[in-house]
């Protein structure tokens, strides 16, 4: 599936492995991959434009139940709950889509106890292998447990056809690697909490060769997609592994996220520009990375640790800001528990010796601005239409909304 070593790796860490199959053309094949899988009729879900692509061959080929999510569809529990009226006949689904479409059927199939497989038409974002599921419950984007898919079938050829803005998020999303990695190890080591290789392990033989081919991603090439889509593949069972999204998000999704917040109620309030989610992780992953490299050459100490309830309030939903609080609570009393405030004021060299640990992990922001700029990717909140001073203030108060530790947490 990955190369030998790769596939020992991730039988050793899950036991029971989805079945991937990532070709240049998969048009013929439909009918002999998805009906071993799922023998009755199962039903295929797509929108407008992946039907288009590749849905309704699909949908055909298999005999299947269509449904068709109209517009432009959101992961919702509205729509999850459509697709499951619609689906009810069927004993299985069938994923046509990226990332929305995914979601959905992805919470669908789990809520059901149905199996599901999916058609990725875009290398968009790195959740086609984890098992949980990113759905908006009453306004608010929550992510919810699933099940993985029980097999991916890549046509290339589609992928590379998708609007090449996707790709490049897909880019964005896989750069936050480094980042996500040097925040959960700082975590581990100043705080004790759990950490795992085995997802870096994972990337490592294929990441080098994806970041090198940036230019590709930009202009649609055949084998750097694939190494894209590949790259975020392990990237999802890497959080399925870990048993959360812990080595792909981390301070960088933290001021994504707090700024889609901050966008949420400025979009209520008239016009907000739009951007994918990985474009956004790629210039909130550029601006983590270096405050990191900063940190690292200095001798930080902590910010104040006080949750700013009033601040806070006026910036998001007063119900938001009770459950970060909770959230919060639990970091605090980490950080309280180590002692840590004392240990990194201490002249020991134990900061030090951290530092050069998380160092050869990195990857030098210098690097990381390349690929983006290789990749026609936005690499600055300005080139997103960010506002700026929400950008400021996503930066300073992303740490408060979850109870991750990461280089947020330092100054
Ligand atoms: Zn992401």
């Amino acid at each position: 599936m990955f190369g030998s070593e790769p596939d020992a790796l991730l039988q050793k860490s899950l036991g029971r492995l989805p079945q991937v199959l990532c070709a240049r053309n998969l048009r013929h094949d439909i009918d002999d991959l998805v009906k071993p899988i799922l023998p009755a009729r199962p039903a295929v879900v797509f929108d407008h434009n992946t039907g288009e692509a590749l849905g309704e061959r699909i949908c055909r080929a298999l005999k299947a139940v269509p449904v068709l999510l109209a517009g432009n569809p959101a992961a919702d529990m509205e729509t999850v709950d459509y697709v499951r009226r619609e689906a009810a006949e069927c004993a299985g689904l069938v994923a046509v889509g990226g990332g929305t479409i995914n979601d959905i059927c992805k919470y669908a199939s789990f809520a059901d106890g149905k199996p599901y497989v999916v058609f990725p038409t875009a290398a968009s974002m790195n959740g086609y292998l984890s098992a949980n599921a990113s759905i908006a419950v009453e306004g608010y984007k929550t992510t919810l447990p699933a099940r993985m898919p029980e097999a991916v079938f890549c046509d290339l050829s589609v992928i590379a056809g998708a609007p090449v803005r996707l790709s490049r998020s897909g880019l964005g999303d896989s750069l936050a690697r480094p980042t996500a990695q040097a925040d959960w190890l700082l975590s581990h080591l100043l705080l004790g909490t759990a950490y795992d290789e085995t997802p870096f392990a994972l990337l490592k033989p294929f990441e080098p060769h994806l970041f090198e081919n940036a230019r590709g991603i930009g202009k649609g090439d055949m084998e750097s997609i694939e190494a894209l889509m590949k790259v975020l593949l392990l990237s999802g069972l890497g959080m399925t592994i870990a048993g959360g999204s812990y080595p792909a998000s981390q301070g960088e999704h933290m001021v994504a996220h707090a700024m889609e917040m901050l966008s949420a109620r400025h979009s209520r309030e008239g016009g907000n520009p739009g951007s994918f989610h990985g474009e956004e992780i790629g210039v909130t992953t550029l601006a983590v990375s270096k405050r990191q490299e900063a940190l690292l050459r200095k001798k930080p100490t902590l910010l104040p640790l006080q949750f700013p309830t009033e601040i806070l309030e006026k910036l998001w939903e007063k119900k938001a800001m009770e459950e970060a609080d909770q959230t919060y609570k639990i970091k605090l009393a980490r950080i309280i528990e180590n002692d840590l405030d004392s240990r990194l004021r201490g002249n020991d060299g134990w900061w030090e010796s951290i530092a050069a640990r998380i160092e050869s992990i990195m990857l030098p922001s210098a690097s990381i601005q390349a690929i983006l700029k290789a990749a026609d990717a936005p690499g600055t909140p300005e080139a997103l239409g960010w506002d700026m001073g929400a950008y400021a203030t996503a930066m300073n108060y992303a740490r408060f909304l979850r109870d991750r530790f990461t280089f947020l947490d330092l100054e």
